[in-house]
């Protein structure tokens, strides 16, 4: 079987393990990836102050050590290669493209100067090629973080975190130079609906209160109307409460950095200044009403508060982005799909031999590990609807990578991909850093071409 994989973030990767792994059917995989490096966002998302959890990518160079295993960096399906190229080229299609795209906050004043969805701050200061030349300016005492997800807190940590912590991170060093000139001081992490809602995981809020030099701020009034279990709890919402709970009786210092949550508020407006930069953020005060299957809605209560920041970062959640010819769920923002088959999205009939897995088939919801058993499901469905499959006569192996070569396409191998790793990681040891990443993607193909 020839199976082609689109993206090398963990759902592709854990993908490919699966399926070479397999004893009854020798399996070919060429995983497509748009930029020269691999590892989606455990590179490009994951924060630079949480390396332990980088370490993943040894169980994945291992995969790519496989010898049927092919890494085709620098190549974009619906750019460089379309899905009926795929089609021909491969028995069976795997999507592993994550969500490339968010979500807005859909209100007035969202694309003014200082207004920045957090994704862009965040693959900015991971040195993602397509951020490295977002404007973040960070002459600003006040931030407004939108959302009540992980991403929200690790945008909120990044920005507080004194410098020296990051130092020895993989942090992109344009990053680390303008943060090490930050003039923020104060950070406001908003949720439109309750403490008991948020979905912050407990270890990543638990963090906030460890940092050096930042006390976490929260109002006791922020918990009234909730459960708080009297031991620490089992659920990830009890231990949130128990989290929050805590700082709620926290002194902070005057001259430390400070970390505020609010809770029950909805941004209704991004105010500019004269100059056209933010300087407000408009808050409507919220009322929660609890519907019988037991879901939590914000309502507008119409009472009105300005917060003055000088900085909206909206993280709201994220979506796929749409490639041509990969069925699109309009609703859900995923690849059209039924558990990991991908299909028309108005007739929901099977697309044969084309599913998808990660981010790109559930949404944002699911940490690095969790996509390990969702891949393997997906190609336990792959294999019971392939029998027979590999008896289709496909063009040689080498007739991809003509094709590409033909398009001008400079494709990118795993070897290739090892020399840059190896150059930032030396270039990271001059400042006792993990690495230090290379973030242009033209820097990029030049190094490997000096053979
Ligand atoms: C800011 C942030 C921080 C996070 N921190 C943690 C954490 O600390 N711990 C944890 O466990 N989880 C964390 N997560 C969650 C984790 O990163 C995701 O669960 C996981 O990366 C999703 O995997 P994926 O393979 O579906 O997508 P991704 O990791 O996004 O990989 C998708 C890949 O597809 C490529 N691609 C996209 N379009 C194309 C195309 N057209 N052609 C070719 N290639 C394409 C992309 O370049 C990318 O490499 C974090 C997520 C975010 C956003």
């Amino acid at each position: 079987m020839h199976i082609a994989i689109i993206g090398s973030g963990p759902a592709g990767f854990y993908a490919a393990e699966a399926l070479l792994k397999r004893t009854d059917t020798e399996v070919h995989v060429d995983m497509f990836e748009r930029l020269p490096t691999p590892f989606g966002l455990v590179r490009g998302g994951v924060a630079p102050d949480h390396q332990n959890i980088k370490a993943v990518t040894r169980v994945y160079d291992k995969t790519a050590a496989r010898p049927t295993f092919r890494f085709l960096g620098n190549v974009r399906l619906g750019r460089d290669v379309t899905v009926e190229d795929l089609r021909q080229h491969y028995h069976q299609i795997v999507y592993a493209v994550g969500n490339e795209d968010d979500r807005r906050l859909g209100i007035p004043g969202e694309g003014i100067a200082r207004c920045t969805p957090a994704t862009v701050f965040i693959g900015w200061y991971n040195g993602h090629p397509d951020y490295r030349h977002a404007r973040i300016d960070l002459s600003v005492s006040r931030v407004a973080v939108v959302g009540n997800g992980n991403v929200a807190i690790d945008a909120a940590r990044i920005l507080l975190r004194a410098p020296a912590e990051l130092e020895k991170t993989d942090i992109a060093a344009h990053a680390l130079e303008a943060l090490r000139n930050s003039k923020v001081r104060e950070v406001f992490i908003l949720g439109r609906r309750g403490p008991e809602q948020a979905s912050f995981t407990p270890v990543e809020l638990k963090e906030l209160g460890e940092m050096e030099d930042v006390d976490p701020i929260l109002a006791p009034d922020e918990l009234a109307g909730c459960t708080i279990p009297a031991a620490e709890g089992s659920s990830q919402q009890e231990k949130n409460l128990k989290i929050l709970q805590s700082f709620t009786v926290r002194q902070p210092a005057a001259n430390r950095k400070k970390l505020h949550l609010r809770f029950r508020v909805s941004p209704t407006e991004v105010i500019a200044d004269s100059n056209g930069n933010v300087c407000g953020l408009a808050l409507e005060k919220n009322r929660l009403e609890t519907l019988p299957d037991g879901t939590v809605r914000a309502h507008g209560t119409g009472e009105m508060e300005i917060l003055e920041v000088g900085m909206v970062l909206p993280a709201v959640g994220f979506a796929a982005e749409r490639i041509a010819g990969v069925p699109y769920d309009e609703k859900a923002r995923t690849i059209a799909n039924e558990d990991g088959r991908v299909v028309d999205p108005i007739n929901r009939a099977a697309i044969p031999g084309e599913y998808v897995v990660g981010w790109a088939r559930t949404g944002p919801r699911g940490l690095i590990g969790s996509h390990k058993p969702a891949s393997v499901h997906v190609v336990e469905h792959m294999m019971t609807d392939g029998a027979g499959l590999e008896a289709r006569a496909l063009p040689d192996s080498s007739a991809i990578l003509s094709l590409l070569h033909q398009r001008g396409v400079q494709v990118v191998s795993f070897d290739d991909w090892k020399r840059l790793d190896d150059i930032e990681v030396v270039r990271g040891e001059l400042r006792g850093a993990a690495r230090d990443k290379i973030v242009d993607i033209e820097a990029m193909l030049s190094i490997l071409n000096r053979r």
